[in-house]
């Protein structure tokens, strides 16, 4: 009798609660228009490191459609929004290379003992200030972002576009294995550690296991594989002059991966590391801080990416003094100034990537450490890095890129990440560093986000 009356009533609920989200979906495609000119912008277009003159974008669906010096006329029978950017930068949307959207704001001790569920709408709120500050795209490099990266695609939570690698794949005892010594030794056929099953980081000790890990992966969506090439600095176990990986695993990896379009990347602090993973075929280094010559040389000559970054110095605080993993801290941040002047003298191809982890209020700081460039770059460099040169290496995903289109540029058919600037950036690239005051308009995928320039025209003529 109960189920009588409650299977109908529960379809009910079921039907309105389509009806209120068919509704609400529907208000929202309305409210939201189909095409956005913006007036009287000038133009940092994500490749030239000069401004433009006064210019005129109009945007429709989510592309770029035109852009042009003189007026644009608008199509009046669709609706249309004007913005009047009053001579203000039309930027592209930021991009970092280097992010972790599920280990943003958790502790690591949360990160291994809190429902998932949680740890999942945390990250989802993170996802919304990362949208809002500007940044409209993101590599991650480690963590299940899977079920998030569904939500924003599906328009359900705000946040940017995430190319996802999924666990970490690492080695007993690398960087990655947060594992405690009472779970060793592990036991063959036994349970996955908590890590593992979650997908935070998994690890794999033979070209046959790496194969399966990389496959797994795969089967779950990714863009691009991440393993662990060397010791890290958080992770307790691997000491950062540790190479972890052979070379036949690495390139069991590799194999795995170009076999599905897509590339490897690696955390790699040394040369051994960063040398043995190009041997292997790896296409991209994320960090290299303690590299050398020939190791910079190489990565030259071969034409692979380096992901790096200015660890801000805070981070060290994270570590207590006089701790192992605040001396291998210490020895990366002082490695950050070589890396990026050999980078700049070889040419490396070089990326932008933060890897904030385990710090909402670091996170904050996203855009002040792309102003933090300055110290090798000009402004103008900088800001190119975190658009067209990184959007360059998203394409390193080929066909398992989830994003089809051009990022990273302002031209006409790219797809339409914008950034309304209060100023010019090139010139005082500190307006990066305050998005909540400096960015007026967020637009991503032709949707905006934000706007607080003066009302203007919204017609449905
Ligand atoms: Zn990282």
């Amino acid at each position: 009798m109960k189920a009588n009356f409650w299977i109908p009533s529960s379809k009910l609920a079921i039907a309105i609660l389509l009806l209120i989200v068919s509704w609400s979906v529907t208000v929202a495609q309305e409210t939201q228009p189909n095409t956005v000119l913006f007036e009287n912008v000038r133009l940092f277009d994500g490749k030239s490191a000069q401004l433009s003159g006064p210019t005129n974008v109009l945007v429709r669906a989510n592309k770029i459609e035109k852009i042009s010096t003189a007026p644009i006329p608008v199509d009046r029978s669709a609706a249309t929004q004007i913005v009047n950017g009053g001579g203000r930068t039309l930027m592209p949307g930021l991009i970092d290379m280097h992010w972790h959207t599920m280990f943003v704001r958790p502790t690591p001790v949360q990160l291994f003992s809190e429902d998932f569920g949680y740890l999942t709408l945390m990250a989802g709120a993170e996802a919304t200030d990362t949208l809002m500050r500007g940044f409209t795209t993101v590599r991650d490099v480690g963590g299940p972002s899977f079920g998030l990266k569904q939500a924003i695609d599906g328009a359900i939570v705000v946040g940017p576009r995430i190319y996802p690698s999924g666990a970490v794949i690492t080695i007993t005892s690398g960087h990655g294995d947060f594992r405690k010594s009472f779970e060793v030794p592990r036991v063959p056929g036994a349970p996955l550690s908590r890590q593992e099953v979650t997908g935070v980081a998994i690890v794999a000790d033979s070209p046959d296991e790496v194969r399966v890990r990389v496959r797994e992966q795969l089967m779950l969506g990714v863009s691009h594989i991440k393993l662990t090439a060397g010791g890290g600095v958080a992770s307790p176990n691997s000491p950062l002059d540790a190479s972890t990986f052979t070379e036949a695993e690495l390139r069991a990896a590799v194999e795995a991966a170009e076999n599905w379009g897509t590339y490897v990347t690696v955390h790699a602090y040394t040369p051994v590391s960063i040398q043995r993973a190009i041997a292997a075929g790896v296409k991209c280094i994320e960090h290299g801080h303690l590299m050398d010559e020939p190791s910079a040389k190489l990565m030259a000559e071969k034409g692979i990416w380096l992901s790096t970054q200015v660890f801000p110095a805070e981070l060290g605080n994270a570590f207590p003094p006089g701790s192992e993993e605040r001396a291998k801290f210490e020895e990366v941040f002082a490695g950050t100034d070589r890396t990026y002047k050999l980078a700049r003298k070889y040419n490396i191809k070089t990326a932008w990537g933060t890897d904030i982890i385990f710090s909402q209020a670091l996170a904050q700081k996203q855009g002040a450490l792309l102003a933090s460039l300055t110290q090798w770059y000009t402004p103008a460099e900088a800001l190119i890095m975190a658009t067209a040169t990184n959007a360059q290496l998203l394409t390193l995903s080929g066909k398992r890129n989830p994003y089809p289109g051009k990022l990273g540029v302002i031209e006409e058919g790219a797809l339409a990440d914008l950034l309304l600037v209060d100023g010019d950036p090139i010139a005082n690239i500190q307006l990066v560093a305050d998005p909540k005051k400096n960015f007026v308009v967020i637009m991503k995928d032709g949707k905006i986000y934000k706007n607080t320039t003066a009302p203007s025209a919204m017609t449905s003529r």
